[in-house]
Formats: structure tokens, C-alpha cells, sequence
């Protein structure tokens, strides 16, 4: 997966925007991005290099729940939708925390002109929600045997599943998928 992202990134033409949409917290995928940083400096880049290339600069934007360590230790979460603020209007079962669907739909108005083609990678019943929102010319990457898949194959016809769906099971299989984009 990491390869199947840093090759894309790596690419001018066409040119991709990578946004990291996660109901985690910042603190949980801020170390994710530097653990594989640190493994991708091990493969390919010298010591000096790693943070001007680590993945922690990969993502264009992260939209996740904000968090942080306390001085006593403590992890301090909080939701991205603040609980005493206007909440989210979604109907198709986001937690209230979040609702993906309505996070994506806003990314998408802040990066004018439109995206050719928008690939969204997920694998659980919460990214059901943006991926209603995807248009026929957009991609699902859906993995297998998860939650989405089951909500795809459950509810899609009757909720007017637009985008075009991929399925994969590995890593590698995703690589291969964006391998073929480029050739599209
Ligand atoms: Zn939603």
C-alpha cells in the first residue's frame, strides 16, 4: 500500500491529491505515518532525508478526530463534530463523532476545480456514507469480507450506488489497480 501511494504521489501527470479521511484520532494515525515513514526510510531513503520525505507529509490534508497527550499521560480525545456545536445531518448511520460522507463532500468543495476522478480506498461500514457520495466516473477500492463490502452488496442498488467498484483483498492488489489508472 505504501508503494501503491508514494508511486502515485511520486507521479506529475496525473497529478494526485491524497487526503487521509479516518474516524481514529491524530495522535493514532500521526504515529501510523511514522512508523511507515520510518520503515519506508529503512527501504529507500537516507537518514537525513526522512523527514523532508516521510510519509507524514504524504497526505494532502487528515481529517480525523483531534487528540492529544496530556502532562499526566493521558490521551485526550475529542470528536471532530464537537458535541456542543451545529451536529451533522447524516441519515446513513454515521456515528456521531463524524460523518465521513459529509467530511469528504466539504474536502471536495475546498479543492476547486472538480478532480477528474476521485479513488476512495475503505474498507469499513463507515465509509459507506462518502461512498454514496461518489460520482460514475469515481472509484471505490472496497476491501473484502469487511464492512463495507457487505453494506456495497446490501443496500447499494436501492441507495443509487453510483461509482464504480473494485475489490481487493491485499495490498498488492491495490498497486495493481492504481498501476492500471495511469494507463486509463
Ligand atoms: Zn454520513
Amino acid at each position: 500500500m505504501v508503494r501503491a501511494v508514494t508511486t502515485a504521489k511520486a507521479k506529475s501527470n496525473p497529478r494526485t491529491t491524497f487526503l487521509c479521511l479516518s474516524n481514529a484520532n491524530s495522535v493514532f494515525i500521526n504515529t501510523i505515518l511514522k512508523v511507515i515513514s520510518a520503515k519506508l526510510y529503512r527501504c529507500v531513503f537516507s537518514d537525513h532525508t526522512l523527514q523532508e520525505k516521510g510519509l507524514d507529509t504524504l497526505f494532502d490534508e487528515i481529517i480525523t478526530n483531534p487528540a492529544e497527550w496530556d502532562p499526566s499521560g493521558l490521551l485526550k480525545l475529542r470528536r471532530r463534530v464537537d458535541p456542543s456545536g451545529p451536529q451533522h445531518t447524516c441519515q446513513v448511520g454515521c456515528s456521531p463523532n463524524m460523518c465521513k460522507g459529509e467530511e469528504l463532500e466539504a474536502f471536495l468543495a475546498r479543492h476547486q476545480p472538480a478532480f477528474d476522478r476521485v479513488i476512495y480506498v475503505g474498507d469499513g461500514s463507515n465509509d459507506y456514507c462518502p461512498v454514496l457520495r461518489l460520482r460514475s466516473e469515481d472509484i471505490v477500492l472496497c476491501r473484502t469480507y469487511r464492512g463495507l463490502q457487505r453494506r456495497i452488496q446490501k443496500e447499494g442498488e436501492n441507495d443509487g450506488l453510483k461509482c464504480k467498484v473494485g475489490y481487493w483483498g491485499g495490498a498488492w492488489e491495490v498497486e495493481e489497480y492504481f498501476a492500471k489508472f495511469d494507463e486509463l
